[in-house]
């Protein structure tokens, strides 16, 4: 089956509990709520009840799915949920999570948050020897491994199905009478541990601790095991690796800002990451104004290293959702105005410096130069705290095909006159890795640098490519 890797994209998040006594499908539903910025396409929950698992999902936000109804519905004393984002032609109720199926040791719900670099291969050997797929999910490839590895307790198929899958995995599966948390050799998606009052939970980031007043107890490490049930919690750790990659991304774009990933907070690194492109590109401009939302803390940081005023130039409607904005050029240009709206009396007459987080298409920050010339601003020179985005991400971030990214196609020069602004300048990769507190090679920065720390199937072809675009920006 030929499946096109640069369309092969999920955001996710997921949150899961193991927590006899609690209203388990609640809490989860209040940290999925905490996770919705990682997806907004669709959301599920499963819980068990020690002898059987139930599940409901449905195509929405976390409150457009459950009702007062249907949680109470969700009886049990541990449960999953997931929330998604998914990029054209995936889109569909049956690549919704938790996935859940009965094998031959009893019912399995499964969460997932990443991309699988070799879901094609395995989907094909599988299929070849009998396995039937329902979805287009690479999740759906660990399904049928755990499956196939049913004769072994479960901890020991999943540790046999992490020596077959390749890719970003932070997995969430629950059994009849187990929660068990799984995270790649690679460490690419986040995945930490709380507790409360006696009960344990898992979670893509600590903000969703935090919303069920849960107390942050640990990251799990890249290559962990983790397996909380009735006799506590322990841990695996058979397939750790030396080597970490968290991506970079996250503390870019996707986490929230409040979050802290393997240790470090998401906000603080933002507001670094503005402090140390003002060292890089200092700018003579009467204010500094942030895109927001993932913009403020980059724009903050520069503000305060540079002197220069902050000032909120930009309003954003925080009630538009994605769940109705389809993605066409159309649409996307559209949303930009519907999200946002400029503040004349703050801009009007000023030379601006415009923050923003990232740069993919180049639609976003081309019409918002375009809003803010109509607002009356003397000058706007675009700031980006992070460096161009040169190549497609295979580990689960929507950063679009190739051909999209306006980066890998231009220079800054084109980019530039692209986006209509005055002066273009963006973080330098080094001055990124200097800003984490962290060895460089703790993360996965290949949506900059083209490095992929783990093997992509068409890595020889892809390093032509990246040979080209590393010449064409010098
Ligand atoms: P674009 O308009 O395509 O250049 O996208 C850049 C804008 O989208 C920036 O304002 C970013 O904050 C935001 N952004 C960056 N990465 C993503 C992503 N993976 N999914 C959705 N939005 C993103």
């Amino acid at each position: 089956m030929q499946v096109d890797l640069d369309k092969v994209k999920d955001e996710c998040g997921v949150f899961g509990i193991y927590a006899p006594n609690k209203d388990v499908a609640r809490l989860t539903y209040f940290g999925l709520y905490a996770l919705q910025h990682r997806g907004q396409e669709s959301a599920g929950i499963a819980t068990s009840n020690q002898n059987d698992i139930q599940l409901h999902k449905d195509m929405g936000l976390v409150t457009e799915v459950f009702s007062e109804d249907v949680l109470a519905k969700l009886k049990g004393s541990i449960a999953i949920g997931h929330v998604r984002y998914s990029t054209t032609g995936s889109s569909l109720l049956t690549n919704a999570q938790p996935l859940s199926f009965r094998y031959m040791r009893g019912m399995v719900a499964l969460a997932h948050n990443g991309n699988l670099t070799n879901a094609n291969e395995l989907r094909d050997s599988l299929g070849a020897t009998g396995s039937v797929f329902q979805s287009t999910t690479d999740s759906e490839v660990i399904v049928n491994l755990i499956a196939r590895y049913g004769q072994n307790p479960i901890e020991d198929a999943l540790m046999k199905c992490m020596i077959d899958i390749k890719g970003a995995y932070s997995l969430l599966v629950m059994t009849e009478d187990k929660l068990i948390g799984v995270r790649d050799p690679y460490g690419v998606r986040p995945l930490c541990i709380g507790k409360l009052d006696g009960g344990y939970i898992i979670a893509s980031e600590s903000c969703a601790l935090d919303t069920v007043g849960a107390e942050f107890v640990r990251d799990i490490e890249p290559g962990e095991i983790v397996v909380i049930d009735n006799k506590g919690l322990r841990s695996i750790k058979n397939l750790c690796s030396s080597r970490q990659a968290l991506c970079i991304f996250e503390f870019v774009y996707l986490a929230r800002p409040d979050s802290n990933l393997d240790g470090i907070n998401v906000v603080q690194t933002r507001r670094q990451f503005g402090r140390q492109l003002a060292k890089e590109c200092p700018i003579d401009a009467d204010i500094v104004i942030p895109v927001p939302d993932s913009g403020i803390a980059a724009a903050v940081g520069y503000a305060e290293e540079t002197g220069i005023p902050f000032e909120e130039g930009l309003m954003k409607n925080r009630y538009v959702g994605r769940t109705f904005i389809q993605p066409s050029q159309e649409m996307r240009d559209l949303s930009v105005r519907l999200k946002l709206n400029p503040i004349k009396s703050v801009l009007e007459g000023k030379r601006v410096i415009m923050v923003d987080d990232s740069i993919v298409r180049g639609t976003t920050s081309k019409k918002i130069v375009e809003m803010l010339r109509k607002a009356g601003v003397k000058e706007v020179h675009m700031l980006v705290s992070s460096p161009p985005i040169l190549h497609p991400c295979y580990y689960g971030i929507d950063t679009s095909a190739r051909a999209e990214l306006i980066a890998a196609q231009n220079d800054l020069e084109a980019i530039r006159q692209h986006i209509s602004a005055d002066s273009l300048h963006y973080l330098s990769l080094e001055g990124m890795l200097a800003s984490m507190g962290k060895q460089p090679d703790c993360f996965c920065n290949a949506c900059f640098s083209g490095k992929y720390p783990i093997e992509i199937p068409d890595f020889k072809h892809m390093g032509k490519y990246i040979m080209e675009t590393e010449v064409k920006h010098g």
